[in-house]
Parts: structure tokens; sequence; C-alpha cells
């Protein structure tokens, strides 16, 4: 091979690099960034600031004013920086979200200690995804300092609230014009997908609300009023019988990961009927009524083979058919949320430039995974309108959430020499 020699030299700076990634692994795993609330996010981002200007790149802190959860106490910062090369050409961006998720029990690390320990790095967010944002700017910074006269431009983005939507952080810099196609023609979300598999896209999901009905009256005549619950309760055997059975036979060519992602599948997020639950140190009983409202929250995951006015309808159709059926049965449905399935053709520039630096730095063939729950891709995709958009990055995928998250170092070191790869790929003339 022509460039060996030159794909040695880069290879060998991430290698040098090695105390650096580690360190700054361990300095973001520090920033408690936890959402909810949207904690740090400005502390996060002026540590970006402070580290990406050092290394030449041009900076703008901005705040998604008005966002969900944003407020002048959990304001929703972002941070782009942006390094312009010698001549004009295509700009490749890595986008990392900054936020973590509730730490849960369970831990027998500190989950903000980002502690090094057999070649592992623990903490909340570890993995999931401040490994791949440190793994990124290792890659971004070797890659400019052995190509120095490189052409376009490389950007580096931290990210407010993807855990909980996205929309104080990438929906929010699409709909400012940050991911035009105009500006940036290749994106890398590093979310932990493992380093040996690019994640083309995700399934949708539809979250609703269904309330039923029904009329209070004593519990000791029951007869009197009308219980909500027994109502909610023919609406789950729908769902039984009918809507379960039908999700599980409907397949998709998406490559989903795990296996039992690639059929629709639905979650019933949670049930609240009745009188509303005491405190724990209530010693009472509970008075004798006759519910008069049930709520259900509902999690449909669906392929990118489905649409979702079918989605929609293939749960109003049930419930419908029981106020046909059923004495007295009344319903509401709220939708409280929605997001499209997103899939990157695998002819897509960055799909192939990844795949191809995959095979060369691990020696084996890249895997085409897609993702069971959706991450940023979706904003990019359909607010950006920008559709060579990839998720790649090291960690572990099962790990993601969990008590005792960690990021392997020499993952991270893997997966930055990849992401390097592929910005000689694209950026050397
Ligand atoms: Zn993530």
């Amino acid at each position: 091979m022509a460039n060996s020699r030159a794909m040695d030299i880069l290879n060998d700076a991430i290698t040098n690099r090695r105390d650096d990634l580690i360190g700054l692994t361990q300095d973001l795993i520090r920033i408690p960034t936890l959402n909810p609330p949207g904690d740090c996010y400005r502390e996060i981002c002026e540590y970006l600031e402070r580290r990406l200007k050092r290394s030449g790149f041009e900076t703008q802190l901005i705040r998604a004013t008005g966002t969900p959860g944003d407020s002048d106490k959990y304001p929703r910062w972002n941070i782009v920086a942006r390094r312009t090369g010698k001549m004009a050409g295509d700009c490749v961006h890595f986008n990392s979200h900054t936020d973590v998720v509730e730490v849960g029990s369970g831990w027998t690390k500190d989950p903000f200690g980002g502690e090094l320990d057999d070649g592992k790095i623990y903490g909340r967010g570890a993995c999931d995804m401040k490994g791949g944002l440190a793994a990124s700017i290792i890659a971004a910074e070797a890659f400019i300092a052995t190509h120095p006269d490189f052409s376009g431009a490389i950007e580096i983005s931290g990210t407010a609230d993807e855990e909980s939507g996205g929309y104080g952080g990438v929906a929010y810099l699409a709909e400012q014009g940050y991911f035009d196609p105009k500006r940036v023609q290749h994106v890398i979300i590093p979310e932990p997908l493992n380093k040996d598999r690019v994640c083309l896209g995700h399934r949708g999901g539809w979250w609703a609300e269904i309330e039923t009905f029904g009329e209070i009256a004593h519990g000791s005549m029951p007869f009197l009023g009308d219980c909500a619950v027994r109502h909610m309760g023919a609406v789950l055997n729908e769902f039984e019988d009918k809507l379960f059975p039908a999700m599980a036979a409907r397949t998709t060519d998406m490559p989903v990961v795990p296996e039992g992602a690639r059929s629709s599948t639905m979650n019933i997020n949670s049930v609240h009927g009745g009188q509303p639950e005491q405190d724990e140190d209530y010693t009472g009983l509970p008075a004798h009524c006759v519910p008069d409202s049930c709520r259900i929250v509902i999690d449909r995951r669906f392929l990118a083979e489905e649409n979702i006015e079918d989605v929609r309808g293939e749960v109003t159709a049930l419930l419908d058919g029981l106020k046909a059926e059923r004495a007295k049965f009344n319903y509401d449905l709220r939708e409280i949320n929605l997001v499209l399935p997103s899939m990157t053709d695998r002819d897509a520039p960055v799909v192939q430039t990844i795949a191809a630096q995959i095979e060369s730095v691990l020696g084996k063939p890249a895997e085409f995974v897609a993702s069971p729950g959706t991450y940023d891709q979706k904003h990019i995709d359909r607010i950006g309108k920008l559709k060579n958009c990839i998720a790649y990055g090291p960690g572990i995928l099962e790990l993601a959430h969990k008590p005792d998250e960690y990021v392997g170092v020499e993952d991270m070191l893997d997966s930055a020499k990849v992401m390097a790869g592929g910005l000689r790929d694209i950026l050397l003339p």
C-alpha cells in the first residue's frame, strides 16, 4: 500500500496520545452532566472550548433558549467547534451528546470518579458517550498534527439533551442551520455501537397516553359506578390477543441489533388508575371507591417498512372496536412524542469510508447495524436534511445506562484510529 507509511504515522500519533485520551475521558466523566435536570452543560462546554481552542478550533457556545427543559437554572448549552483547512473541501462533523442519564443503584465504582482500572475507565457516561467524544477529539487532534495541510474542515460538537429527545441540542442546532448540507457533508456520531460496527440509523418511536373513563361510586356497590381499570384491562387484552402477535410477525430489512428488535415492539411504560398512591409513611387504608380514570403510556417502536399512519391506526382501530362492542367504553388518546425511522444508505460516502477504515485498523470487515432506540441522527436527517450520517464509536452498547458503566482504553484508541483514518481519506487532496 502506497500510503502505509502515512497510516503508520497517524496511528502512532494516536497511540502516543494514550495518556491524554485517558485524562480527557476522566475529565469529561468528572463533570456530572446529569439529564434530567440538565446539569453542568455550561461547565462541560467551557471545558471543551478551552481544549479545542488550544488545538486551533474556532468555537461557539450556543444556548438553546426556550427549548424543553431550558431555564436560567438549567440552561441548555451546546458547543460547536470548527477547524478549517488550507483549501476548500468537505466538512466532517463529529457530534457527541454531553448529557448522561441518572446513576441508579448497584455501582461498585464512583459514578463520577473516572477511575481507571485494568484498562477500563468507569463512570456514568463513560461508554454513552464521553469515551466516544474523547476518542473523536484525539482523532481530530492527531490528524491535524500529522496532516496540517488538509483541505475542508473538521467540526466537533458537544450537545445537550440527547437522552431526553435532543430538542435542546442537535434539533436546535439543526434548526439554526448547523447541519445544512451546504455547511457539513459528513456526520459521525460516536455513540457506543462497538468499534467494529457502522450504525446506519434507527427504528421509529411513537409514544402515546391512553386514558379510559368510568364513574366513581362506593366500592361495595361497584354496579352503581363504572370501573375505568376494567376498561383498561379490556384494552390490554386486545393488545395481548391482537396487537402483540401482529407486531411480532412483522420483520425488517434494517440490520437492527439485538436481533429481537428486528420486529415491531411495544412497551407498556406505565399504568395509573384509581386513587393516587399515598406517601410511604401513610399508614391508613384505601377508601372504597370505583376508579373513574385509568391511564397507560405506550412506547411503540416501528420499522422503516411501517408508516406512522398505520402504526397509529392499528391502535385506534382496536380502541374504536372496543367502543363499539363494550358498554360505556370511552377513551382518550394523547400523542406524547413521535420520531420517524432514519436509515442512511449503505453506499453513502461516510459509511464506505468508515467501513474501509474499520477493516484496515481491525483487520476484519465492518458489520452494518441499526439501533433499536433512536438517537440524534433523526434530527440531522429530518431537520438538517443531511443524509450522509452514521453512528460510530467505542464502547459496548449493552453497558449504556447500566451500573459500573465503563469504556475500554484500547477500544477508544482503535476507534480513534478509524475516525482519524476517515478524516485522512476525506480531507486529504
Ligand atoms: Zn448516547
